[in-house]
């Protein structure tokens, strides 16, 4: 039915601010015809099950799980990760030897396994992290979502307001208000405080940004914030 069609997934995920044992997060962007289409992005595992690879497979194995049950015959996935342990243990070139990854290792190779049987076919290959920024971005907003949850006191501790003209939010300091404050902006994700520019980590702007998202609308969850935000659409605080 139809003719068949290209699709191109990306991946990536995280764990912070320790590997293991931190917030892993995964994030995911699938595309067809040079658009995006759908993008995904949430928690992949807390404290001692969660590393970057844990948040690597769950974001493809998320991603599969979105877009298989789409596919038709004829339909071609190719699956993009920055993780090269991803790809090869899926290629079957490493073996899985984590008892945290095999059974999210086995469950990608039972979508692998749909995706066949539903008459499409799906490569996974590697790409560098520049061209894999787009996943990327979601997964940290995915974490600063969840670190934005968990703390309620940014509300008190920042002001934000969106600049609808310039299309950013300006966040400052209650306490300090002389200080102009910092813009932050999610597509691409950026703030202009010192902490994110060295390590590009969802600071605590990025993260009171969310907050007020958050505290705007409750009934949000994190994959809506995610995908609102990663849009560049925002609720006005
Ligand atoms: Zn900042």
């Amino acid at each position: 039915m139809g003719e068949s069609r290209i699709y191109i997934v990306h991946c990536d995920g995280l764990c912070e601010p320790v590997n293991p044992g931190g917030i892993a997060t995964y994030g995911w962007t699938v595309g067809r015809g040079g658009r995006e289409i759908q993008t995904g992005c949430g928690l992949a595992a807390e404290g001692p099950n969660a590393t970057n690879n844990v948040a690597e497979y769950t974001a493809v194995l998320q991603a599969l799980a979105w877009l298989v049950p789409r596919l038709h015959p004829g339909d071609a996935v190719r699956l993009y990760t920055d993780s090269q342990l991803v790809v090869l243990q899926i290629q079957g070139v490493y073996r899985v030897r984590s008892r945290r990854l095999q059974p999210l290792y086995r469950q990608v190779q039972l979508w692998l396994t749909r995706a066949r049987d539903r008459g499409a076919s799906v490569t996974v290959a590697w790409v560098p992290r520049e061209e894999n920024q787009r996943a990327d971005e979601l997964s940290r907003i995915a974490w600063a979502t969840i670190m934005a949850r968990r703390r309620p006191e940014l509300a008190s501790r920042y002001t934000v307001r969106y600049d609808a003209g310039n299309q950013y939010f300006l966040v400052q300091g209650v306490q300090k208000d002389s200080h102009p404050g910092f813009r932050v902006r999610f597509s691409p994700l950026q703030c202009t405080c010192k902490h994110f520019r060295r390590s590009g980590r969802p600071c605590n702007h990025i993260q009171a940004v969310i907050r007020h998202q958050l505290d705007a609308d409750p009934s949000l969850s994190e994959a809506d914030v995610c995908r609102n935000l990663s849009k560049g659409m925002s609720l006005r605080p």
